[in-house]
This record gives C-alpha cells, structure tokens and sequence, in this order.
C-alpha cells in the first residue's frame, strides 16, 4: 500500500467517472462543437453567476491566460510573495505577457487591502511599471491551505474599482474554501472579474481547468487559449468527469479537510515536529525540530511507503484527497505516533 499525500492531483478517476467520460457526448471543441464541454462551461458560469467559462487543459493556462487578458507588456501585477503565479508557473506571468509581479509580504499567502493600495504604482508616473492587475489565491497553496476572509477580498474589490485595476482569483482550490467557510461560488463571482478553479485537484478529476468571467473580459480570451495552444478538440470526454466530480464528488471535501485536522491533532502530539500550521482545508505545512534530520524522516516515511512534499526550508507538506482512504488514514497516523 503506497499511501500518496504530496498531492491532491494523485487520484483516479472513480468507476462512475470513468462511465460518464466513456459515454460523453463529444464534438470538436474548437468549433465549440463539444456539447459536453458546452454544458460544463454552461454550468460553471451560472454557478459563479457569469456570461462566460472556457475549459482550459491546465490551471497553469488559465491563470497564465487571465494575466494576458488582464494586462499589456510593461505592465505590473500585485500578488503575495507566496503566489501560484509566481513561484510554480515557470515565470509565465513574465514570459507570455511581458509583466512583472510587485510581492506583497501577507500572511500565509493573504493579504490586506492596505498593502494594495500601498503597491499601486502612481499611473502618471511613468519611470514606474503601470500597475494592473491585483492577483488573489484561495485557498493558498503555500500558505497551507489557509481560506481569505471574505471581507478582505471586498474591501480590495473596492480598491481595484478606485484605481481602476482588474481582479483574478486564483480559484485552484476555490472548492476548497466554500466546503470550509460555508461560501458560495456565487458569492465570489461577484468580486471578481476571472476566476480560474481546477476539477483535477480535490474533486479527483484527471485534467481540466475552467476560467470564468464576463463578456468584457472573456470575448478575447478563447483566441489566448488558441495561442497558448490549448484549444481541443473532443475535449468532452474530460468536461464529462468535470460535471460529473461538481454533481457527486464535492460534498465528500469535508472529509478531506476532516482527515487533514485528524493529522494536525496527531502532529501537534508529536515530539520530533517543530510547528504546524493551523489548518482548514486538505493541506498541512509542518515543520521538524531537529530530533531527525530531513533525510531521516525522509527515509523513515519511504521504508513505509508513505510520500509527501518538501516545501524549501525545512518545510514539509501533505495534501489529503479522494483517494487517500480510511485504511490509509490509520496507518499512517500508527507510523507517525511509532517514530
Ligand atoms: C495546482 C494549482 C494551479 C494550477 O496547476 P496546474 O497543475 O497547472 O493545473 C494553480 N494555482 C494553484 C494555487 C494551484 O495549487
């Protein structure tokens, strides 16, 4: 038994997944002739309350295609120092778009309306990069799953519409956060001008990626997707797991995030961890004290077939998901308590 925690992205498609996906009804997408990408991309625009969705292969692309809407070469975007944009996208923001990220210093990945209005360079004075663009990510994946107060996320809306910048979400595991805070997708589409959510992380889809917005916004953003090289064509048989992971697979995060509390209790007993972070979501950031060294551990948890992520710093990170299982739980909860 291999039990795999680096990452939500490690599932298989269930058995009722895999039957949606066979008998999908396709079509070639780039004629948007796919009616099951059609009913997805339908779907998730009503539910985030906007005119436009485009399946993406990745959330890389869809993220990487919003900053191209968003902004001309030169231009600037705020982010948080821990941002998906900046530190795992392979310099996109800079290599498809020409924009530079202006870090914000916030806290597990978040951050405050003031530090925005603090970043925003003066537009008429032109030796600066003109700024934007502001970039939000929730959860944050570096921050250890950690959930944006809602009301924060208003008052930098509020920002954006003074100084007239766009505002995208991150949205990867925006699943997540409304399982957590008891939010709705609704409530975010209100706030922002793109989202872009992930069905491959915890809803256990094998790919697939759905950028949001409206008409304004969206009307260029299919001829992006071509240029980056993502449109598809009988793309439906992934769009299918999508529709089928929101209809039946994303109640059951709960018990992601329930698994994942189940494990901060256990570490915080632990005598060789020196800190967890506090969590919320399906995500743990812990660190060790010293009793063993990294490549130790590393080895203790390999001899039990047990994988996680090494985050820089002596961080460590575990992501819960679909398939990690009950069995699993208890066996590596045992192996943990055992060192
Ligand atoms: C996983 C992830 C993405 C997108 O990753 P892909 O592997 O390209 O789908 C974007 N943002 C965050 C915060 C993520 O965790």
């Amino acid at each position: 038994m291999i039990i795999d925690l680096r990452s939500d992205t490690v599932t298989k498609p269930t058995k009722g997944m895999l039957d949606a996906m066979m008998t999908a009804k396709v079509g070639d997408d780039v004629y948007k002739e796919d009616e099951t990408i059609n009913a997805l991309e339908e779907k998730l625009a009503k539910q985030f309350g906007k005119t436009h969705a485009l399946f993406f292969p990745t959330g890389t692309m869809a993220n990487q295609a919003a900053i191209k809407l968003h902004t001309q070469p030169g231009d600037q975007v705020i982010c948080d120092k821990y941002a998906h944009i900046f530190n795992y996208e392979g310099g996109g923001a800079s290599f498809n778009s020409g924009v530079s990220c202006r870090l914000l210093d916030g806290n597990r990945g978040m951050f405050t309306a003031q530090q925005v209005v603090e970043a925003i360079n003066p537009p008429d004075f032109y030796h600066s990069p003109l700024t934007t663009l502001v970039e939000v990510e929730n959860t944050t994946n570096k921050g250890g799953g950690a959930c944006w107060d809602f009301e924060e996320i208003k008052k930098i809306r509020t920002v954006c519409d003074e100084h007239q910048l766009g505002f995208h979400l991150d949205g990867a595991r925006l699943w997540n956060a409304l399982i957590a805070k008891n939010e709705t997708a609704l409530d975010y589409g209100k706030q922002f001008d793109t989202i872009s959510v992930c069905l491959s992380k915890g809803l256990g889809c094998p790919v697939g990626s759905v950028l949001v917005g409206n008409e304004a916004f969206m009307e260029k953003a299919i001829r992006i997707r071509k240029i980056f090289g993502g449109g598809m064509r009988q793309a439906g048989f992934l769009a299918a797991a999508g529709i089928y992971a929101l209809d039946h697979q994303f109640e059951r995060l709960a018990e992601d995030h329930a698994k994942a509390k189940a494990l901060e209790t256990v570490l915080n007993t632990l005598d060789y961890i020196k800190k967890v972070e506090p969590v919320e979501t399906n995500i743990i950031i812990f660190e060790l004290n010293g009793k063993f060294t990294d490549a130790d551990f590393n080895a203790k948890m390999s001899a039990h077939h047990i994988r996680l992520s090494d985050m820089g710093q002596g961080k460590k990170r575990i992501v819960t998901h679909h398939d990690y299982t009950n069995a699993m739980h208890e066996k590596f909860c045992e192996v943990l308590m055992s060192l």
